[in-house]
């Protein structure tokens, strides 16, 4: 990162601490970044106690008082385009029952409006990126957050049996149909539904274009126990739903396997591939996360709200699993306020989960995770200036 000496776009930033999220790095208080406005965006050029870099050159000094400041926030995984349908699903009746009172509203256009406020909820809230799974409005959504200076991934979502074939080796996703431009987006990555819903040829050829491409791959795993069941036996109510959906075909033959010892079959489990929700585990799927480095994006509210159990995130720790933090969409949880998540996290169950391990899942963790740490995830010199006001009620 190459910094100029030019003092006119430098601002001094103070707080009273600073969590820099730097592993092995003490707590900053009194603490400072000096931030420089550079072609790459606003960079942190220095990082310190205050003192120590108040002789530097800087055109002003923006004091935040008494507050403790951590790196912007990351949501692994949200679906803002369909913010506008918040309220309209069934929540606590399991998961069936939760996407049958979502699927007829899907027809309806994302408004935009409902995307300039869930993107404004996440910015007042501390969230500096999302990785946002897109279906049918890949186009538009895209357009909204670049209009909205907000990062973020693309990551449109394959759907369906359309099994790939030599003339179409990879079939387009309802994003691209509707904005063939998507693909050549930067911030355009490769995901998939999930096994239930989506053929698994077509999984290996999205998660294969983001791996050309050094992209992460995001697929739903694990989330209900009617996805476990159809990979299992091919019967049960989500089979039931899909089948008569005319989305799973009449010959699909069940692998007999878990979510994750078929996603281990079929070659989509490494370091830049983030698996989410994984609630329905058992020690042999974590044990199979674990060996493949997958990163795992709790969503906890979202499983809550749904009634689909708990991610066992004790274990995941524990395997040493790389974990992260997504609010889902606002059709299944009240908003898309990552401090919430954490709150919830944290009290849920009895949880013995402690902030500081918190933090890391929406910070350190999901910036790895996302192949996005050489501008997120720490407050350190090189990196880009987003940070996030930590709520008093962590501290
Ligand atoms: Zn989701």
């Amino acid at each position: 990162m190459e910094f100029s000496d030019d003092k006119t776009n430098n601002l001094l930033l103070r707080a009273a601490t600073i969590l820099t999220m730097v592993p092995g790095q003490k707590a900053i208080d009194n603490g400072a970044l000096l931030i420089q406005t550079t072609a790459n965006g606003d960079r942190i050029k220095a990082i310190g106690n205050y003192h120590s870099l108040q002789n530097e050159s800087y055109q002003k000094v923006v004091d935040l008082g008494a507050v403790t400041i951590a790196p912007g926030l990351i949501n692994a995984h949200t679906h803002l385009e369909i913010s506008h349908l918040a309220g309209k699903t069934i929540g606590g009746r399991g998961f069936v029952t939760w996407l049958k009172s979502l699927v007829p509203h899907l027809e309806e256009p994302p408004d935009d409006k409902a995307l300039a406020d869930a993107v404004n909820e996440m910015r007042s809230s501390g969230t500096v990126f999302a990785a946002d799974m897109a279906a049918r409005h890949a186009g538009q959504l895209a357009h909204s957050l670049q209009k909205q200076t907000f990062a973020h991934w693309l990551m449109a979502q394959h759907f369906g049996f359309a099994a790939p074939d030599s003339k179409t080796p990879l079939p387009l996703t309802s994003g691209e149909i509707s904005a063939p431009e998507i693909v050549d987006y930067d911030n355009f990555c490769r995901a998939g539904h999930a096994f239930y819903s989506t053929d698994a040829a077509t999984l290996q050829a999205a998660k294969k274009w983001d791996q050309q491409r050094l992209r992460p791959f995001a697929l739903h795993m694990a989330e209900s126990c009617g996805e476990s069941e159809l990979l299992l036996n091919g019967r049960g109510e989500l089979a039931d739903f899909f089948r008569d959906a005319g989305i799973l075909p009449l010959d699909f033959v069940a692998p007999g396997c878990s979510p994750v010892a078929y996603a281990e079959k079929l070659h989509l489990l490494d370091k830049m591939t983030l698996a989410i929700h994984c609630v329905k585990l058992d020690q042999s799927d974590i044990d199979t996360l674990a060996r493949h480095r997958v990163n795992v994006c709790l969503c906890p509210r979202s499983n809550s709200f749904i009634n689909v159990g708990r991610t066992p995130w004790e274990k995941l720790d524990k395997a040493g699993v790389n974990l992260c933090l997504g609010t889902d969409s606002l059709t299944s949880n009240y908003d898309l306020n990552l401090w919430h998540e954490l709150e919830f996290l944290l009290t849920e169950d009895k949880s013995a989960m402690d902030f500081p391990t918190g933090l890391k899942m929406l910070t350190i963790n999901p910036a790895q995770a996302l192949a996005i740490n050489t501008d997120y995830g720490t407050l350190e010199p090189g990196k880009i200036a987003a940070w996030s006001v930590v709520p008093e009620i962590f501290l």
